[in-house]
């Protein structure tokens, strides 16, 4: 009933990127799927994640649709906006929740209408398929990074403080986990530990503020989640005289902390490749819109998954990382101050 000829639906079946006629033989028809961001504090949503994942799509499927939206850290927001994509239309949802738990009741409708989930970064329950990185390693990562840079500079014992990210983000918990896993054996002694709130740099400054007077004469490091808590801490630090400043991790390689590194304000922080992550994302949204399976390599809780490498980035490996990969040039780091 769709008036298309044999060759012309096995055409626009191979530009979706599935040699298979869809299930409910409605595969020559365009698909929707609709991308939702959790926030926009964090600048890879809004600068790596949502353009490269629209740059993937449209290399998997040359007739699909985005829909595109972005919670800022709002769960309400976020159920309101996936709400809204199922009423558009949608045929896949590819959801990096602002809360994962409440995410079940995203699941939960999506599913009612026959919707498949991608759980894209933060795992979700009974998602159809995960698309992420070895969380806990991130963690790890971090914290041995924070070890060795401390030993590097004679220091053996002394305060640490440190800033998780948001307690209703799982990876959050992977971070955290890991980063306890190298930090509660390491001789420092964790003075301080705070878990922020929608992962706010404002509240993770606000909160280092409030511990300096208490911390601040034996503090050797911090440990900060991401490089948005980074930079809150860093900026309670010089604002509290911390001099010199300690070593503080972060994560994701935003511009402001490769920067923050090559100036000698932040030790360390994580590269996440994003461009193979949204690519994952993307051929998977596409299979899953045909009826077909996504590729995956191992699962988690039962889900079909992707699971990515993180890297530590130093002043070392700058060049060898996010200037190798193109996501910065040396100009858009070293600007003339
Ligand atoms: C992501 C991190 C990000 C954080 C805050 C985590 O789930 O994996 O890359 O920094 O959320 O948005």
């Amino acid at each position: 009933g769709l008036g298309l000829t044999a060759s012309a639906l096995a055409l626009s079946l191979v530009a979706c990127g599935s040699d298979e006629p869809a299930a409910g033989g409605s595969g020559g028809e365009a698909k929707k799927i609709a991308l939702l961001l959790p926030e926009s504090k964090t600048t890879r949503y809004e600068a790596l994640d949502r353009p490269l994942f629209t740059e993937a799509l449209k290399a998997a499927c040359a007739n699909c649709e985005l829909i595109y939206s972005n919670a800022d850290q709002d769960a309400a927001k976020q159920q309101q906006q996936a709400e809204a994509a199922l009423t558009q239309g949608a045929n896949v949802l590819v959801l990096d929740p602002v809360d994962g738990k409440a995410a079940a009741a995203v699941v939960a409708a999506a599913k009612g209408q026959s919707v498949p989930v991608i759980a894209y970064d933060r795992f979700i329950e009974n998602a159809d398929y995960y698309v992420s990185f070895e969380n806990e390693a991130v963690g790890k990562l971090q914290a041995q990074t924070l070890v060795d840079t401390l030993k590097a500079a004679g220091k053996t014992s002394g305060n640490l403080a440190m800033i998780n990210g948001s307690p209703t983000d799982p990876n959050a918990a992977d971070f955290k986990k890991g980063a306890h896993s190298v930090l509660d054996s390491s001789g420092f002694k964790i003075a301080a530990e705070f878990d922020t709130p929608d992962w706010s740099p404002d509240k993770a400054q606000a909160w280092m503020e409030g511990q300096l007077s208490a911390i601040k004469n034996g503090l050797v490091g911090v440990y900060a989640a991401n490089d948005g808590t980074a930079g809150g801490a860093i900026a309670a630090l010089k604002g509290g005289g911390v001099t010199p400043l300690p070593p503080v991790t972060g994560q994701d390689s935003e511009l402001a902390a490769i920067q923050r590194i090559v100036a000698g304000d932040q030790a360390m922080t994580i590269y996440k490749a994003v461009k193979p992550q949204a690519e994952a994302a993307a051929k998977g949204a596409v299979a899953l819109a045909n009826g077909d399976k996504p590729e995956s390599t191992t699962d988690k809780n039962g889900v079909p998954s992707t699971i990515l490498d993180p890297v530590a980035v130093t002043k070392a490996n700058i060049k060898d990382t996010v200037v190798k990969d193109n996501i910065y040039k040396v100009s858009d780091i070293c600007t003339a101050s």
